[in-house]
């Protein structure tokens, strides 16, 4: 029978715990191992290997080491450098320290053999079927299952061979692999390596979980970096990628920006750089940094400091406008001599054509400074003014920065055309943009929603036109100082067409200078029968149409000299327009002429009254604002107090319903200065007395009959002239205005100064 308990030289194992039915293969360094290993080779014997509890410790004693090992098999020896040895053993079975004999040079230990218990059998089986099942798992879920392993295994039915070795290659932690050595209850053992397994199942799927993970995000990474570079060696294949970086960094150096400015522009440029040059963000960043460096950040041109020839240059561009001129070369000495521009700004106020537009592009001309126009019309975005955030797709600077951009010099002239057209709706006010724009205190950081970096607007001189005061926003008025140009008189036109329209229509049409004359006769013809306007652009047009008839005389016929005479314009103009007095001649009952004043001029304005039999009741038509439904109100209420007076029974409002109706009714009318034209109508329907038709006028009345001051009164006049009205009754407090009138109107014009109703009807009602 074999012994139980026998005597044998022992290793010391560190991390190591060794099992029966293994192979193990380790490097002995220490001199006791090495010592053991040599007496059981010498004697032919087995080794007894056992773990002990430390790893740190370099000399165990025997309190050191479990009690619990393996007797073990040498079965190859080999030396490796330095006095240390490898060695394959086998193990063999599991025993148990009882004494240790010698402990000097090496261990050398009585162990007694330890045998399996198996108390119930089905439950080991049910156990080892369960660890089976778990290590098919784990072989299937990690991959650090080593194949060869799996299949070893795979045909083990002993139940503590299987566990031993199982416990060997699969269990992780030094201690339980101790715990299942000790074990020697079948069932005990079999039930500890189960639970040992599921842990490690479920550790293998939260294993393999964070790999896919891990290698999906790789994957991903991988895949964008390769297409990245496989974009930008096509790009560099066809000379485009670098370059084009290279090359906006250079432009951005040499914009001259404001230094955070051009960081943030570089910054830009370096996220492009990484960036696919198909991409559409790309195509954005490389908008953007176009727009920065294409903007001029410092070039200022020098101002013109000579205000002789600053005034030399506004003559020659313009005839007359005397006051006007004045005040813009004071305004240009103020300018030098504060050294910027903290006046109020410009704006030029009046009818089409009266060279609102340019006198400023004359302003800059004297100032020797770019010239730059922004049609404010229809504008009713905030965002035109001040652009889109970069975040809409499609975004765009807005017209300021634009207007910039093609000045390309930061102090230009910068002229806002119909500033009074402008509107706002739902997608914000314009005019705050505006404000923000034309104020001092802020406009040296203007903020455009696109740039997103501020534009220092402070060294441009900003204009303004406008046909009408009006419907310019209050706040924007408020930084403004007016300058009126109202409509020419027509000798005033004659000038302007000699002087300058007809020679500058000349030069346009490649017409040698002074090859065309057109009679002074033939001018007043054009400006009476072939246009009605107070400024002069109609004129002007009807002076390019000569010239392009005359280029085709010259073309075609040879001809050199030509003079246009009243005679021979009709071959020129074909049939006029107008007819010359073209207000009806015959006195009517119930039918005023007025004078009004638009936004594009001044106008004679028919007011018609019929009266029907009825309740007294009133019917206002002709598109009248609210201030005009009062004043005829307030008309009505007039007449009927003076009713006594002109011989009208009081009775007859009661049992007549009155009809007020302005002709034209498209253009919208509104103002009170038409008062004393309604009362005019109204009495003289109520009265039976014509109304003399070649006398025209325009007032405020109250309703006790007082006549009140109107504006644009030489408006007004110019256009009663125009109309052929010879006399006209105006309100006797805009006497002071009568000096604006051009003499030679003045002359030929009968006015009337009224401060009474009775004095408007004495002089526009004809005796019964
Ligand atoms: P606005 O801006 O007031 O509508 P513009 O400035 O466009 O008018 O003027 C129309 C035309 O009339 C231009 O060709 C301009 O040169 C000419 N013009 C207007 N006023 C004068 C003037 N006083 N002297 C010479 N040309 C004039």
């Amino acid at each position: 029978m074999e012994e139980k308990v026998i005597s044998l030289p022992m290793i010391a194992l560190r991390g190591l715990v060794a099992f029966p039915d293994t192979t193990i293969q380790l490097d002995l360094g220490r001199k006791k191992s090495i010592a053991a290993l040599k007496n059981a080779v010498d004697k032919g014997s087995s080794v007894f290997v056992a773990t002990q509890k430390d790893l740190s410790v370099d000399n165990p004693t025997p309190q050191d080491i479990n009690k619990v090992g393996v007797i073990c098999r040498v079965v190859q020896v080999t030396e490796v450098a330095n006095d240390s040895v490898r060695i394959i053993i086998n193990g063999l079975e599991t025993a148990e320290i009882i004494d240790y004999i010698n402990t000097d040079k090496f261990f050398y230990v009585t162990v007694s053999k330890q045998e399996y218990a198996v108390a119930d059998s089905i439950e080991v089986e049910a156990l080892l079927r369960r660890a089976r099942e778990l290590m098919a798992q784990l072989g299937l879920s990690s991959t650090k299952t080593d194949k060869d392993f799996l299949i070893r295994i795979a045909g083990i039915y002993s139940p503590n061979e299987y566990v031993n070795m199982v416990a060997n290659e699969i269990v992780y932690k030094d201690d339980e692999k101790q715990d299942i050595l000790q074990t020697l209850d079948t069932a005990q053992r079999l039930a500890k390596l189960c639970s040992i397994l599921n842990k490690e199942v479920e550790i293998a799927r939260i294993d393999r979980k964070i790999a896919t993970r891990v290698r999906r995000q790789i994957d991903k990474g991988q895949k964008e970096y390769y297409l990245k570079e496989q974009i930008r060696a096509i790009s560099k294949e066809l000379g485009e990628d670098e370059d084009e970086i290279a090359e906006l960094e250079d432009l951005v150096k040499k914009a001259k920006m404001p230094a955070e400015i051009e960081e943030k522009a570089l910054k830009e440029v370096r996220r492009l750089s990484k960036m696919a040059p198909s991409s559409p963000d790309s195509a954005v960043i490389r908008n953007y940094v176009e727009w920065l460096t294409d903007l001029s950040w410092n070039n200022k041109t020098d101002d013109n400091k000579d205000l002789k020839k600053a005034k030399e240059i506004l003559d020659c561009d313009h005839f007359g406008l005397e006051k006007i001129k004045q005040r813009i070369i004071e305004y240009l000495a103020v300018m030098q001599l504060t050294g910027g521009l903290h006046g109020p700004i410009l704006c030029f106020v009046g009818p089409p054509g009266v060279g609102k537009t340019s006198i400023v592009k004359s302003i800059a001309r004297a100032l020797d400074r770019k010239y730059v126009r922004m049609s404010l019309g229809g504008v009713r975005d905030e965002a035109e003014i001040r652009g889109h955030r970069r975040t809409y797709i499609g975004a765009i600077p807005g017209k300021v920065i634009y207007m910039m951009k093609q000045a390309q010099c930061i102090n230009p002239v910068l002229l806002f055309d119909e500033i009074d057209k402008m509107s706002s709706d739902f997608r914000g006010d314009p005019a705050s943009a505006m404000l923000e724009v034309l104020d001092p205190e802020q406009n040296f950081s203007f903020v455009d929603h696109y740039l997103e970096v501020p534009y220092d607007l402070s060294n441009v001189l900003f204009v303004c036109t406008a046909n009408t005061v009006e419907s310019i926003p209050a706040p924007l008025l408020d930084r403004m100082e007016i300058i009126e140009l109202s409509g020419y008189a027509e000798e005033e036109k004659i000038q302007i067409a000699k002087q300058f329209l007809l020679p500058k229509q000349e030069k346009l049409h490649g017409i040698q200078e002074h090859s065309v004359r057109i009679t002074d006769d033939a001018l007043r013809g054009i400006i009476t029968r072939y246009t009605r306007e107070s400024g002069v652009r109609s004129l002007e047009r009807e002076i390019a149409t000569i010239c392009r008839k005359v280029a085709l005389g010259i073309v075609n016929e040879g001809i050199t000299g030509f003079e246009i005479s009243d005679d021979n314009l009709e071959s020129y103009l074909g049939i006029a327009k107008f007819k010359n007095d073209y207000i009806d001649t015959k006195d009517e009952v119930g039918s005023a002429t007025g004078l009004a004043w638009t936004a594009v001029g001044g106008t004679t304005l028919t007011i018609d009254v019929t009266l029907f039999d009825g309740k007294g009741e009133i019917t206002l038509t002709g598109m009248l604002g609210d201030v005009m439904k009062e004043s005829a109100r307030t008309a009505i209420s007039l007449v009927k107090s003076r009713a006594r007076e002109y011989g009208i029974d009081p009775a007859v409002f009661q049992k007549t319903d009155i009809h007020i109706h302005i002709p034209e009714g498209a253009i919208p009318k509104d103002g009170p200065s038409a008062g004393i034209t309604m009362a005019t109508a109204i009495m003289s329907a109520f009265s039976h007395r014509a109304v003399i038709k070649k006398v025209a006028m325009t007032g405020e009345t109250t309703l006790r009959g007082k006549v009140l001051p109107i504006g644009g009164l030489k408006e007004k006049t110019l256009a009663a002239y125009r109309a052929g009205i010879r006399k006209i009754i105006v309100p006797e407090d805009n006497q002071p205005d009568l000096k604006e009138i051009p003499k030679e109107v003045l002359g030929d014009i009968d006015i009337v100064l009224a401060n009474d109703i009775t004095t408007v009807f004495d002089n526009a009602l004809a005796r019964l």
